[in-house]
């Protein structure tokens, strides 16, 4: 039987710091406390170290990818935004020196929104504080399914007082809420008057929210704001993002400190330009503007189409787990938390240094594309 390693999590956002796991014959034979995202994170990532080991990694592919490189004129880079800093910053670097298109394969806008709410205070310091709150509200998320031991902390000690709001508009039900509590007539439907009740009597509590509530992007961001406004005149209310993505937050955050923009950047010589909607990387692959994709991590929202496409086209993908899809060239890295240390963000802002579990020999992105970059200028 192996030895009991006990570590932090690296596959979602809330990155637990209590996981003891035992490694027995390369497989993993004990994972506690229990979280079945968790366990099966890391057996994917154990059983994909061997993959890694059959895949060429001679100095030939990265000649290959280097000569596609030297040919490319359209570059675009899609971050994942499970990325730790370094391959971020790497990235960044990477990006400047190809004047390539860098975006991010996922929603963005939620760690945007999140970032603007921790700057209003309207973010949780520690995710201890949740504990006491009289109130939770779940705006289209299961935390459940994001973020399962947070799930079952609000099951254990909140859930009689949750709230679980997934209507077809969250626009208007923002609204309903907000005129529910001010009585201006207004034909607003029993259940949302009910509701604002319940909440305007606590006197703290939390909202989660996800990507969904911010699809029909400002006015809802806006409402939300308001929202939490009004309830902060009376009470002590916050809200917290929950993505699916382990450093969603984390990766935009480095991206605004480099650049000063979030993903949706184009890079020239001497200037860095941002486009959110003209420089999304699912509309520019779909379009067929690159000549050469490079995706660092995996993409988890790409449509068929996309895949599809990017099968068709030059794409270069750094992963540390081999693609079920099949693009041109696949190079394993390094993942931070398993074969290599990294700083990533939890999702209440705190930072979170994540230590190997197995260090072997792959490469980080961050070195592959100091590598790739390495020969002569290009800029
Ligand atoms: S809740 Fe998230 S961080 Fe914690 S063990 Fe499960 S997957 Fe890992």
């Amino acid at each position: 039987m192996g030895e009991e390693l006990r570590t932090t999590c690296p596959f979602c956002s809330l990155h637990c710091t209590d996981l003891r796991l035992t490694i027995d014959g390369g497989r993993l034979a004990d994972f506690s406390p229990p979280c079945e995202k968790g366990q099966m994170g890391y057996a994917n990532a154990i059983s994909g170290l061997s993959a890694s080991r059959k895949q060429s990694q001679t100095r030939t592919a990265l000649q290959a990818v280097r000569l596609s490189l030297e040919a490319a004129s359209r570059l675009l880079v899609v971050l994942s935004a499970d990325l730790d800093r370094e391959a971020v910053e790497g990235a960044i670097r990477f990006s400047k020196k190809f004047s390539a298109i860098l975006t991010c394969a996922e929603e963005y806008t939620g760690s945007m929104f999140a970032l603007a709410m921790k700057t209003a205070g309207f973010l949780t310091g520690t995710l201890g504080e949740l504990r006491n709150l009289e109130q939770v509200v779940l705006c289209g998320v299961e935390p459940g399914q994001s973020h399962p031991r947070l799930g079952e902390m609000i099951q254990k000690n909140l859930l009689s007082q949750a709230i679980f709001l997934d209507p077809p508009d969250p626009l208007e039900a923002i609204r309903w809420l907000r005129l529910g509590n001010e009585e201006r007539g207004e034909n607003i439907p029993d259940f949302y008057t009910d509701i604002a009740a319940q909440i305007q009597k606590a006197t703290s509590g939390v909202v989660f929210f996800g990507p969904k509530w911010l699809e029909a992007g400002l006015p809802v961001t806006t409402e939300f704001l308001l929202w939490l406004n009004d309830l902060n005149r009376t009470g002590r209310w916050y809200a917290q993002y929950l993505s699916l993505a382990s450093n969603n937050t984390g990766v935009v955050e480095t991206l605004l400190f480099a650049t000063g923009f979030p993903p949706n950047v184009r890079f020239k010589a001497k200037s860095v330009g941002y486009s959110p909607r003209r420089w999304q990387a699912e509309r520019l692959i779909q379009m067929d503007w690159p000549d050469l994709c490079l995706l660092i991590g995996r993409p988890r929202h790409f449509s068929e189409q996309t895949f599809a496409r990017l099968e068709k086209n030059r794409t270069i993908l750094l992963d540390p787990l081999a693609p079920s899809w099949r693009p041109h060239d696949w190079l394993p890295v390094a993942q931070a938390g398993i074969d290599v240390s990294g700083q990533v963000q939890r999702l209440d802002g705190v930072p979170i240094a994540l230590q190997p579990i197995m260090p072997m020999e792959r490469p980080t992105a961050n070195a592959i594309l100091a590598d790739l970059a390495s020969e002569g200028p290009r800029v």
